[in-house]
């Protein structure tokens, strides 16, 4: 039989238990990053007044429902 003082098996319980918990919580934030990937492919600014747009798959141009100017659905960068 393993001879197991409770200094080392306090040791151990912590570490496993300290482990799961790091695991968890990476897995948590690479979860969330994901979700928020996702959402933001979803959804654009207008260049106006910068009103929250949810795009379509479809390529035509966004009506803006705050100030109604028209946006382009899959912007990339700035001017
Ligand atoms: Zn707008």
């Amino acid at each position: 039989m393993i001879q197991l003082t409770l200094a080392w098996f306090v040791f151990i319980y912590l570490t496993v238990f300290l482990a799961g918990i790091l695991i968890l919580w990476i897995g948590y934030e690479m979860l969330q990053k994901r979700l928020y990937f996702q959402a933001s492919q979803r959804f654009i600014h207008c260049r106006i007044c910068g009103a929250s747009l949810l795009t379509s798959s479809s390529n035509e141009l966004l009506s803006c429902h705050s100030c109604g100017s028209l946006n382009e659905p899959h912007h990339q960068g700035g001017l």
